[in-house]
């Protein structure tokens, strides 16, 4: 029997790459959105369909899922994984950071739920999974804004789980601890970016994309009266 349709936010790179990567070699077929269309089309995933979408418009958005919906069916899946970590401090920080960031990873996520969930719920089959972080449970150094973003992505999939459970859709929550991607590099100040390297380097390798996928995934197939709520997982050697 062919398999349904899972859209991933942010498939270009990092955790969202790697899941489309493991995903389709379950024999998903996907739609891979990011601004970074070349980087989409170059994974060259059979069944496939790649869009440059950036989440913050949500027509956009929309209008790729009805696209993708016309080629493979509804969507069974929404992994939200679009994100930016822009860390800094309060009182330095340009303005235009936290919203850019709150912007992204509220709105963006809000904005892929939005796009798919009348269908889950009209169908009374569907997951939605959100990809928050440790960071939306605890408080970090120069993550004021970044934490702000991430709580709240917690605070949607509790709330959201509640309001759904009763037409059968999964709410799932990831919250990884720090991972090996290219999420530091868009902070702009030097000595944070240096300061968190080195924080790294105190726990040895942190987690792989590919780890962070394979959780996404078991959650994913667990059977669709179970609903594993949330993942938290971290480096065996994070404090
Ligand atoms: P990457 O920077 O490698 O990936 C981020 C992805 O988000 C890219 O594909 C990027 O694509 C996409 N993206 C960013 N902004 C937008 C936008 N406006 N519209 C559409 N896509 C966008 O980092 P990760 O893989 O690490 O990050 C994935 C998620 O995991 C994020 O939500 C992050 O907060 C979370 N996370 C990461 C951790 C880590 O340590 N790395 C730890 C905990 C959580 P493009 O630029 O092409 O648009």
């Amino acid at each position: 029997m062919r398999k349904p349709l899972i859209i991933i936010t942010g498939a270009s790179s990092g955790i969202g790459e790697a899941t489309a990567r493991q995903l389709s070699a379950l024999g998903y077929p996907l739609l891979l959105l990011a601004r970074r269309i070349e980087r989409l089309q170059a994974l060259a995933l059979p069944h496939a369909l790649c869009r440059q979408v950036d989440v913050t418009d949500a027509a956009a958005l929309q209008a790729a899922v009805a696209e993708a919906e016309a080629q493979y069916g509804a969507a069974d899946a929404l992994v939200n994984n679009a994100g930016v970590m822009l860390l800094g401090r309060m009182h330095e920080q340009d303005p235009a950071e936290w919203q850019r960031m709150l912007d992204v990873n509220v709105r963006g996520v809000l904005n892929g739920i939005h796009a798919v969930l009348a269908g889950m719920m009209a169908r009374r089959h569907g997951t939605i999974i959100n990809v928050s972080s440790i960071a939306g449970r605890k408080t970090f150094p120069d993550h004021v804004a970044y934490c702000g973003s991430k709580f709240a992505v917690h605070a949607i999939s509790e709330n959201l789980r509640e309001e759904v459970s009763s037409h059968n859709v999964r709410v799932i929550t990831i919250a990884p601890g720090a991972v090996e991607t290219e999420l530091l590099g868009h902070t702009t100040s030097a000595s944070i970016r240096e300061g968190y390297e080195a924080w790294k380097r105190t726990m040895g390798p942190v987690l792989r994309a590919e780890d962070v996928a394979d959780a996404i995934r078991y959650a994913y197939e667990a059977p669709q009266n179970v609903c594993i709520r949330e993942i938290v997982l971290a480096a065996t050697h994070q404090p």
